[in-house]
């Protein structure tokens, strides 16, 4: 049987710059006055940040409002604007990455997820995404049927939200499965049964809303790096604080994948280490069978 590792990264300002800021911008709206003032003014009477964001944006989607006439589909077109948006050497790290797996045994296979609170129709639009990742998970808007516009929200992924995606890649079930059944996420699969075990994983990501993320690859085994924009000092602070203080990942570093970068470099290494890790705990569960 062959066995799969599983790269899973965050969206936004892990794999390129914020997309919803970049969607705002685009549209003439300020990005800092729309997250700092007004999803701020919800946060205060109490609402999720999730659910703050995707109901201002739904608040401003017509025919006469900033937004616009917004679909599914517009997202998506501009989502195949932000191709040329990724961070240095994304491209070049899963062309490496699945030379270093092949490389090591044709037994073996590496995958790419994302798990994101950004907008699943934005990233679905981009074309390396459709290209390179088994499967995206983001938050989605629900249209109207008489006009086709963006009316409800139809799925919101937040904090342990998204850990129920890491064990429905853990478990092998696909989007689609969980499309036919929304509940088969809950099904008892054996730990040895599970199709990518989380000790064959790695997670990236840069938010509050990885952390449980981060707590569940690294407490099962796996790898789990912080992401941080170096130059920032709230970006900073968080990084230290909230990840590296409590022990959440193994590392922080800028969203640089380049070879010669830090991330990069620990990636490419860290990928070697499990497939050969793999191999070798295949060999000794083979041994012990004869
Ligand atoms: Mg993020």
């Amino acid at each position: 049987m062959s066995q799969t590792i599983a790269i899973i990264f965050d969206f936004d300002d892990t794999l390129l710059p914020d997309s919803t800021s970049e969607l705002l911008e685009s549209r003439g709206i300020d990005s800092m006055e729309f997250w700092r003032t007004e999803a701020k003014a919800l946060l205060d009477r109490g609402y999720d940040p999730t659910h703050a964001y995707l109901n201002l944006i739904l608040d401003r989607v017509g025919d006469k409002k900033e937004l616009g006439p917004l679909s599914n589909k517009t997202l998506g077109e501009f989502g195949a604007t932000l191709d040329e948006t990724f961070y240095p050497g994304v491209k070049s790290l899963f062309r490496d990455l699945k030379k270093i797996v092949a490389g090591v045994s044709d037994q073996l296979s590496i995958e790419f997820y994302i798990i994101s609170g950004g907008l699943q129709a934005v990233m679905d639009g981009s074309a390396f995404i459709k290209e390179n990742f088994t499967a995206t998970y983001g938050c989605q808007f629900g249209e109207c049927p008489k006009t086709g516009l963006i009316k409800n929200i139809k799925r919101a992924i937040t904090f342990t939200e998204k850990t129920r995606y890491l064990f429905e890649i853990n478990k092998g079930i696909t989007p689609g499965d969980t499309q036919e059944n929304q509940y088969v996420v809950n099904i008892d699969v054996n730990e040895r049964e599970r199709r990518i075990p989380f000790k064959n994983m790695i997670y990236l990501g840069d938010g509050h809303t990885d952390v449980p993320c981060f707590s569940l690859v690294k407490k099962n085994g796996g790898i789990a790096f912080g992401i941080f924009r170096p130059g920032e000092e709230s970006s900073a602070r968080k990084a230290f604080l909230d990840f590296l203080r409590t022990d959440r990942v193994l590392s922080t570093h800028a969203p640089k994948y380049t070879k010669t970068a830090e991330l990069g470099a620990l990636l490419r290494i860290a990928v070697r280490n499990i497939a050969e890790r793999t191999m070798v705990d295949r060999k000794q569960a083979e041994a012990e069978l004869y």
